[in-house]
């Protein structure tokens, strides 16, 4: 009875111990076997949590490290926001580190955030994100795993923590897309491929010296786009400018610094330019720019600085002449500031004729013609319109009561006549 229970226990223990030699030997040594349901409870680290909004960004939050990954289809060892078509990650201050092949094959990645409170980039970190084009890494980052940017063929532009000592295995390979890189004076090694596959890396901008420092950096095997491209010494300023000469109300001064690495010496010079003290403010007005009056202390030159413009009218709508048979109307428009007055025509309706007589204005049709006063009558203050219009040349208004193209004395003559023909 008992023979079949310890045999049934001995395979049962075989089958545990296989499984453990098949977890060692699937997963490298020290690697971390994420807990069943970490999908599911959106964690990605001990005190970690990961989520999407609706715009495709990844967001993580959460204080510590993340989770290691793995490239392999052993499900639980993949980073769970694998194979989603997210655009932006955005890590919160807080997350320490990016765990290993964390967002290998994002295709979709176009940018991503690194708060400073990051120490570490796991191993194939970013791992064929073709279409980031873009890293800062901060200087809290101390350290970088292997092919952290493999194949990131879209990256043209790169920022590499000045805290970084060590470039390591195949950290930039494939990232043809670089044209030059910045590399800070703390690093002292550069690994095998480092920079394999980085075909058209051509300029280093090193903040050591160069070639003394730069040539103690141990740089591996398969760098040559490395080796064949200019090495340029990047100045560090880190005192900032010093005044060597100051300037004055008329006289320009001179200021300097120094690169704290190589010691050369840069200078600028300081503009000429009074010590201000305002006398007053000039508002702007409706058509006028302001400005402000200033004097110099130091000389008493007073002149006008910091001008602003002009503010436009602020028309608003006050009222409407309306249009009569004969005579335009027009809508006001007031400027509340300053009382400019704008005006928008209404034309004149013209004489709406009914058995002779105008129905709006009461006109009879035979003179509404010479009624060029709009009274509704024609008298001599009407033949006064026309006799200024003739002396104007006025050609806007022409009276061509005879229809021979022009107004001119046959047509007051015509007016004449009809006047007589009223009176009589
Ligand atoms: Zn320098
Ligand atoms: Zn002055
Ligand atoms: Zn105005
Ligand atoms: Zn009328």
């Amino acid at each position: 009875m008992r023979k079949p229970e310890s045999e049934f226990m001995t395979k049962k223990c075989l089958a545990v111990f296989l499984s453990i030699i098949l977890v060692i030997l699937v997963f490298p040594a020290g690697a971390f076997t994420l807990p069943a349901g970490a999908e599911t409870s959106k964690k990605c680290g001990e005190n970690l949590t990961w989520e999407f909004d609706d715009d495709r960004t990844l967001i993580i939050s959460g204080t510590g490290s993340m989770w290691q990954y793995f490239r392999d289809d052993v499900d639980c060892s993949r980073a769970p926001w694998r194979g989603s078509s997210c655009k932006k990650i955005h890590i919160n201050s807080g997350v320490t580190s990016i765990g290993s092949w964390a967002f290998y094959e994002c295709h979709n990645l176009t940018s991503i955030t690194i708060p400073d409170s990051v120490t570490s980039i796991g191993e194939y970190a970013f791992y064929e994100c073709t279409n980031l084009t873009s890293l800062i890494i901060p200087d809290s980052v101390t350290e970088i795993g292997n092919g952290f940017l493999l194949g990131c063929t879209g990256l043209t532009s790169i920022s590499i923590s000045n805290s970084l000592t060590r470039i390591s295995v195949g950290a930039f390979d494939g990232c043809r897309g670089l044209t030059s890189i910045n590399i800070p004076g703390s690093v002292t090694e550069i690994e095998n491929d480092a920079f394999s596959g980085c075909t058209n890396l051509t300029t280093v901008y090193y903040q050591g010296t160069v070639p003394e420092q730069w040539e103690e950096i141990t740089i591996g095997l398969a760098n040559d786009p490395l080796k064949s491209a200019d090495i340029v010494h990047v100045h560090t300023f880190s005192d900032g400018w010093q005044t060597t000469t100051a300037s004055s109300c008329v006289s320009n001064g001179l200021e300097r610094r120094v690169c704290t690495v190589c010691g050369e010496a840069e200078e600028r010079i300081i503009p000429a330019h009074h010590t201000e003290q305002l006398i007053r403010t000039v508002s702007p007005t409706c058509t006028n720019g302001g400005y402000d009056l200033v004097r110099c202390i130091v000389c008493g030159t007073r002149y006008q600085t910091n001008p602003t413009a002009a503010l436009g009218h602020d028309y608003q709508f006050t009222g409407t002449v309306a249009a009569t048979c004969v005579k335009a109307g027009y809508h006001r428009y007031t400027c509340t500031r300053c009382g400019e007055e704008e005006r928008t025509a209404i034309p004149a309706v013209g004489h709406y004729f009914l058995d002779g007589f105008c129905v709006d204005c009461g006109v009879d049709e035979q003179i509404a013609p010479y009624d060029l006063n709009g009274d509704t009558d024609l008298n001599a203050l009407d033949m006064v319109v026309l006799r200024i219009g003739l002396l104007k040349n006025d050609t806007e208004s022409p009276c061509d009561f005879n229809n021979d193209g022009v107004s001119d004395i046959r047509d007051m003559v015509r007016m004449k006549k009809m006047l007589a023909t009223v009176l009589s």
